[in-house]
């Protein structure tokens, strides 16, 4: 299966910086070669001028007596039909001592059930000529089927099967643990930039589990076994933990009896607590930093994350003010990072701000520089520290504001033209602790924002203490542990 790539927005983000719920939309998607077919296409940054919205008709919502969400979003431009379910869970949820385990578990869901055998949905799905992933992130794990409107039906049969009637032997567990270490090498292993916003989170959360890798840490991760799976399974795969989401060429009126019938039956589980609680962060009360030293580095990279509330945590108009800025200081080459950074001073070749708003505790900002050849850490850091002192100081000029949100909402909207993304688009938000009117109205909440709510954002987040600064740097010599043997 496909993993969410954590960090790879911050990876990603050199240029031109999408931020907020846009960012999420264009996180990557990586391929590896397991057993199931990976058909997921990362969808084309488009034309700005030719598009239009996707629709504004209002997703219909309803629950089942065993606590499963359905969301329906009407989506009528062809007869295709895009089924999510999204689990509340994901690998923050990992029991100490067993990260990696919902990310692990999301391959074991392809293992197949007494009524359908392994790889029959997978096949099912491109015989019809349908497209299928899965994601695990820190807050949720979600898996979907784009197909034709006429095999909805098959597929939800499929899906609501595969809630309780997974069967796990042995043997397949124990050979999908060897495919996903697999998968950690080739990822995160030999992946000095993976390693480098690994080390970063870890040092920015000191209690909270989102300091701990997606796929988890490779120690714990080669222990996992078919038991540890099981209990996963059981506590957390039920209705009452899940959303289903429907996006597509339907009439919400003829899912509900279709969701009655495939999952109306199966139990809630009852130890699913109505509220995730996770250990919070103290106070922060120091500046940390981070080097990292790999001899496969190209380029040194110079970052730093700030821990601040995501739209889940923030006071109200908080967290679009977080959007805005990040878009003001990171977005593209009229952002004031780069008109500093590589225009005026020519200290960096790249500069990048983004800031993760949907999340279901508190979240990052996070801030990027590539120095130029020769240009030492330093002389960037003090140019970055002097562009957020003036942010934090003089309000954004007027222009700038404009610029940036129409930017935003456009990039929200465009995202919304690939019913796949229209989908994770709510399912993100639903399992993050939004509501349906909040993912409406967040086009209002940016368009809300003030030049004085931007400068308190810089003022109050963008303090040192609430920060990671790392550096990426190339290890020239061998260890000396190397040289010994
Ligand atoms: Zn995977």
């Amino acid at each position: 299966m496909t993993t969410k790539v954590l960090g790879a927005a911050t990876v990603a983000m050199a240029l031109t910086t999408p931020t907020a719920l846009a960012v999420e939309y264009k996180v990557e998607y990586k391929k590896d070669n397991s057993s199931n077919p990976s058909l997921w296409d990362v969808p084309e940054k488009r034309n700005v001028l030719t598009q239009i919205t996707v629709t504004s008709e209002r997703p219909a919502s309803f629950t089942l007596a065993n606590g499963l969400q359905v969301v329906v979003i009407p989506d009528h431009r062809t007869p295709i039909v895009t089924q999510m379910i999204w689990y509340k869970v994901g690998s923050a949820d990992d029991a100490p001592g067993k990260s990696g385990l919902a990310h692990f578990f999301e391959h074991l869901m392809f293992k197949g059930t007494a009524k359908h055998p392994p790889g029959e949905f997978s096949r099912t799905v491109l015989r019809v000529g349908g497209k299928q992933n899965a994601i695990t992130s820190m807050d949720y794990t979600s898996y979907f089927q784009r197909v034709p409107r006429e095999q909805l039906a098959r597929m939800m049969e499929l899906e609501a099967d595969r809630m309780t009637g997974l069967i796990l032997k042995d043997e397949n567990v124990l050979s999908e643990r060897d495919v996903v270490l697999e998968e950690f090498n080739k990822s995160v292993a030999n992946n000095p930039d993976r390693r480098f916003t690994e080390q970063i989170r870890a040092a920015l959360y000191l209690n909270h589990p989102y300091g701990r890798p997606n796929l988890g840490w490779r120690q714990e991760l080669e222990k996992l076994d078919r038991e540890d799976a099981l209990a996963f399974y059981k506590r957390f795969y039920a209705p009452n933990n899940a959303i289903l989401i429907i996006a597509g060429d339907v009439d919400p009126k003829e899912i509900r009896p279709m969701v009655e019938k495939n999952f109306g039956d199966i139990p809630a589980q009852p130890a699913i607590p109505a509220k995730r609680v996770r250990p919070q962060e103290p106070t922060p009360a120091a500046p940390r930093t981070v080097t990292l030293s790999d001899p496969r580095v190209e380029q040194p990279t110079w970052r730093r994350s700030y821990l601040v509330p995501s739209s889940s945590t923030a006071a109200a108009g908080e967290s679009p003010a977080l959007d805005v800025l990040a878009q003001v200081m990171g977005g593209g080459t009229n952002s004031y990072l780069y008109r500093v950074l590589v225009i005026d001073k020519q200290l960096a070749i790249s500069t990048g701000a983004s800031y993760h708003g949907t999340s279901l505790d508190p979240s990052q900002f996070m801030i990027s520089a590539t120095p130029k050849p020769g240009v030492h850490f330093v002389e960037i850091e003090d140019a970055i520290d002097k562009v957020i002192a003036d942010l934090a100081q003089n309000p954004a000029r007027a222009e700038d504001l404009e610029r940036v949100k129409t930017q935003l909402i456009a990039q929200a909207i465009y995202a919304q033209d690939d019913q796949v993304m229209l989908a994770v688009l709510y399912g993100r938000g639903l399992t993050t602790g939004l509501s349906v009117d909040d993912i409406r109205s967040w086009p209002d909440s940016i368009r809300a924002v003030t030049a004085e709510q931007v400068r308190k954002a810089a003022q109050g987040w963008l303090d040192k203490k609430r920060s990671v600064t790392g550096y990426l740097i190339k290890e020239s010599a061998p260890k000396c542990e190397e040289k010994r043997s």
